[in-house]
């Protein structure tokens, strides 16, 4: 008992250093002659050492604790020899470090084995007691002295106690705050010797796992043991790096293991010290943060997804593809491929059933799309009706088609809303991770692919090509420029006769007004910018322009040729301005131009969209006395219905149909219905894409009045007509003046 370092630590702890000893000896006045004195003396004390040492034990003995402690086998004999040898040393010194470690020595174990002080204590006054006796006996005042002492000594251990029970008491208020704290934070306490492994954990730290203190062991073994193997790692790193002094203090969060088998989610707070023996120390708090972690977790996974369908966000979609891409840098890495998929005609849904069952059909799309995935494949809802699907671990990029075919066809299946039957279509557009051109933007070229789909006739996929991104690239610039084209006088029309079929010559009767745009010093076709000015809304004033040279242009024609009409195209966004046909009135009365010369031509698909509101714009375009072509007939629905429902004037017949008519006996025959069906329906029918003479030839048999094509003449600058027009007939009177009649369709 009491080995070297615990007496090392009870000597810091005093801080009974060297010059601590010497304040001591000098506050006693201990001097060299008080050691020489004592040695010289105590050869002449004979037996008293002796005898004493039985008188003590004695006496102690009469005092029920300490005869408890005294009566064990062996312990008598023993202590009577070490007190004789003590009181031996006490006179013969040397009073030197060694001395003081042995009596430190031995406090230390009465203090172990429960000897209080005050028996310690009373013993040194019947020491003294005693050896007054010794050498003074017979002294007069020897009585007196020994009453002193008594008293004296009653006061010392009085003394004592008091000052040890304040210390107690000021300890235990501390302790008893400390507890209370702890109890109120709900943490457990640890205690590491990390030499040693010696690790104390408080009651709560192992109840938060369901254990009792001593299921732990006394070791660190038992504490990692129970830590979630994947946190295990990241765990002793972060107390490597505290020990190695990386980190102020250790703060960590891991799992660690409950008695039923769940993890925990705890903090581990903590700071190294030395302990009494200059060891490593590491000692702290651990709470439970499982509840925290729950929400922290909930909170992150709301951030993460969608909460109609609960796929996966733009968010969550976006980190699933950085780790997908950095899966794809390593060694061996298979392919990889993103789909973008856009529902058709979604907002036709949600504004015919209302965004509810909108809702729905999401929700449905979803799940259905979930089917086509195998396990490690992700899913997201990109926005909207938009979803993106990450495709991981493919042998080949086709794999993904497949996995798009799929989707298509799971899709097409009737989906039941209510009473409803509904269909559903998607455009799919698909890209392959790391394919050569596209970088890191992956989404970008999924996304230009499902374009592609979308313009193929929706309802399909399509793969990413780098010819697609070329055509993005050349929109993105066309945009910018269109943006600024009417400002910079950079449209034009050009105009191209439409012609009468009759006996020798074909006589002009009207022209087509063909929007011309010429971009950095090169015509660019209609057919590539209109869609754009469409979908920027730039059409509408652009269109408006047109209409207004066209109006003014052919009304200069008048004077040369009276009643030439000027046919004009309308884009569907015109025929949706509230007061489209005033503005047509106002056009017409600010040039002058006859209604009746006006020819406005729109396709069948415009007559598609939303038929109620055109319809009404079309009779009230019909009422002022402007007359309506059917613009490349045959190419779109061909819906006989249309021809009937709307007030249509003339019909014009696709170019496709005539140019093969000719040689192609079917295309003769739909040719020849067309113009029929036309003329059957009081229609005017002008025939588009007269290219050869052969076509001419047809168009006469099958008694097809109007024409116009490139054979006739090619669309061209107002100036580059007015010859033309100048050698018509009409001109040059033919013993009669022309009248507008002459002209009419
Ligand atoms: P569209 O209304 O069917 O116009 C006839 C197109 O056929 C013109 O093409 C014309 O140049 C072309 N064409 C004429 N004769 C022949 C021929 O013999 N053979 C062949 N292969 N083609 C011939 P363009 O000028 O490229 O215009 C294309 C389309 O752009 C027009 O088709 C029309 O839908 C649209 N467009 C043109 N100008 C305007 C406009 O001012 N407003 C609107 N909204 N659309 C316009
Ligand atoms: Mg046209
Ligand atoms: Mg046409």
């Amino acid at each position: 008992m009491g080995s070297p370092e615990d007496i090392q630590a009870l000597l810091r702890s005093i801080g009974l250093d060297r010059q601590e000893v010497q304040t001591r000896l000098d506050f006693l006045q201990w001097s060299a002659a008080d050691g020489a004195r004592l040695q010289q003396a105590v050869d002449r004390l004979g037996n008293a050492h002796e005898d004493f040492v039985e008188h003590l034990y004695n006496h102690l003995g009469s005092f029920p604790t300490p005869a408890g402690l005294l009566q064990q086998p062996g312990v008598l004999p023993r202590l009577k020899a070490s007190q004789k040898a003590y009181y031996q040393r006490l006179w013969r010194g040397p009073h030197d470090a060694d001395y003081v470690r042995e009596r430190l020595r031995v406090g230390w174990v009465h203090e172990r084995v429960g000897l209080e002080l005050k028996w310690y204590l009373g013993a040194y006054r019947l020491y003294l007691d005693q050896m007054l006796t010794t050498l003074f006996d017979g002294h007069a005042q020897h009585e007196l002295f020994a009453s002193l002492l008594k008293a004296v000594f009653f006061d010392m251990s009085l003394a004592v106690d008091a000052y040890s029970a304040t210390q107690r008491q000021a300890l235990e208020s501390s302790d008893a705050r400390y507890a209370r704290a702890l109890r109120g934070a709900n943490d457990g306490i640890w205690d590491w010797h990390i030499d040693r492994d010696q690790l104390y954990l408080s009651e709560r730290w192992a109840s938060m796992l369901g254990l009792a203190r001593d299921e732990l062991g006394e070791g660190s073994a038992g504490w990692f043991a129970r830590v979630h193997p994947e946190d295990l790692p990241g765990l002793r790193l972060a107390v490597q790096q505290h020990l190695g002094g990386s980190t102020p203090s250790l703060q960590h969060q891991y799992r660690i293991r409950h008695r039923e088998g769940h993890y925990l989610w705890v903090l581990l707070r903590g700071v190294l010290s030395s302990d009494e023996r200059g060891g490593q120390r590491l000692a702290g708090s651990q709470s439970d943060i499982s509840q925290h972690k729950a929400a922290e977790q909930n909170l992150q996974h709301a951030a993460r997804h969608d909460p109609l369908t609960g796929l996966a966000n733009r968010t969550r979609l976006q980190e699933l593809l950085g780790q997908a891409q950095e899966r794809r840098q390593r060694p061996g890495a298979r392919h990889a491929a993103l789909l973008f998929i856009d529902l058709d005609r979604f907002k036709l849904i949600n504004d015919s059933l209302g965004h509810s069952s909108g809702d729905l059909v999401l929700v449905e799309v979803a799940q259905r799309l979930k089917r086509c995935l195998r396990p490690g494949d992700h899913l997201a809802r990109f926005g909207g009706d938009e979803f993106v699907v990450l495709l991981d671990d493919l042998a080949q990029l086709e794999d993904a088609e497949r996995v798009a075919q799929r989707m298509l066809d799971e899709l097409h299946l009737p989906l039941h809303l209510d009473e409803r039957q509904l269909s559903v279509s998607a455009s799919i557009g698909i890209a392959g991770l790391g394919e050569a051109d596209i970088g890191d933007d992956v989404l970008r070229a999924a996304d230009l692919a499902m374009y592609r789909a979308k313009e193929a006739g929706k309802a399909r996929f399509a793969r990413y090509s780098a010819e697609l991104q070329e055509r993005a690239a050349r929109r993105l610039q066309l945009e910018s420029a269109l943006a600024q084209a009417l400002e910079r006088g950079e449209f034009d029309l050009h105009f191209q006769p439409i012609c009468r079929l009759e006996r020798g010559h074909n006589r002009v009767v009207g022209v087509e007004a063909l929007l011309r745009w010429q971009h950095e010093g090169s015509w660019v076709s209609p057919e590539e910018f209109i869609p754009i000015l469409e979908e920027s809304g730039d059409i509408l004033t652009v269109g408006e322009w047109a209409l207004f040279h066209a109006a003014w242009q052919c009304m200069c024609w008048q004077r040369m040729q009276p009643g030439l009409y000027c046919a004009v195209n309308l884009s569907s966004q015109q025929l949706k301005v509230s007061d489209f046909a005033r503005r047509v009135a106002r056009i017409l009365n600010e040039t002058g131009l006859p209604a009746s010369c006006l020819i406005l031509e729109i396709t069948e698909s415009q007559l598609m969209e939303d038929s109620a509101q055109t319809l009404a714009c079309l009779r009230e375009l019909a009422s002022l006395g402007v007359r309506l072509a059917l613009d490349d007939f045959g190419t779109g629905y061909s819906s006989l219905s249309y021809l009937k429902r709307f007030p249509l004037h003339i019909l014009k017949v696709d170019k496709s149909f005539i140019g093969g008519a000719s040689h192609d006996e079917d295309l003769a025959t739909i040719s020849r219905a067309i113009i029929k069906l036309g003329q059957g329906l009081n229609m005017a029918v002008v025939a588009e894409g007269v290219e050869q003479s052969s076509h001419l030839d047809f168009l006469r048999a099958e008694g097809c009045d109007y024409a116009q094509g490139y054979l006739l003449s090619q669309p061209q600058p107002a100036w580059q007509l007015d010859p033309l027009l100048l050698q018509q007939p009409a001109y040059l009177h033919h013993g009669r003046a022309a009248t507008p009649a002459d002209y009419c369709i």
